[in-house]
């Protein structure tokens, strides 16, 4: 089952703005800790505005004009606490060689990072992207 830390990341998760190959790998992820390890995964980060991500650079002491991918829907965080590190790694292959795009693939980062610990994923900018012509690879 999907989760959500709070309603308001529920909210935004079902307004679809979520790029579609992120959103294609939540459900994978989903689908994986579910049937595998019979736990759900919980978003914690979705969408963030311009000023969140000012004040998030101003934390981790980053330039405050750096744009982060949650600013333009490509990227999403979870709770790494329901896992194992076995788990997590398991999880992180199925990322990294599990899901094939025909633009850049999802990019994980891993848990220590950020203000808290959380699993970041995102995608990167690609408009021309068409999961209907294969990677090419
Ligand atoms: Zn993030």
């Amino acid at each position: 089952m999907l989760k959500f830390k709070t309603a308001d990341i529920e909210r935004q998760w079902k307004e679809n703005m979520l790029d579609g190959r992120l959103a294609l790998a939540v459900w994978a992820l989903v689908g994986f800790v579910a049937h595998h390890f019979g736990k759900d995964l919980t978003i914690t980060d979705l969408w963030r505005s311009r000023e969140e991500a000012k004040r998030l650079n101003a934390i981790q002491k980053l330039p405050e004009s750096r744009v982060s991918p949650h600013e333009a829907w490509r990227a999403v965080d979870f709770r790494v606490a329901d896992f194992d590190a076995i788990e997590l790694a398991k999880m992180q292959r199925i990322i990294s060689d599990g899901l094939h795009y025909g633009g850049p693939r999802p990019v994980w980062y891993g848990a220590a990072h950020g203000t808290a610990p959380h699993v970041h994923l995102q995608v990167g900018h690609d408009p021309s992207f068409d999961m209907t012509k294969g990677d090419g690879a």
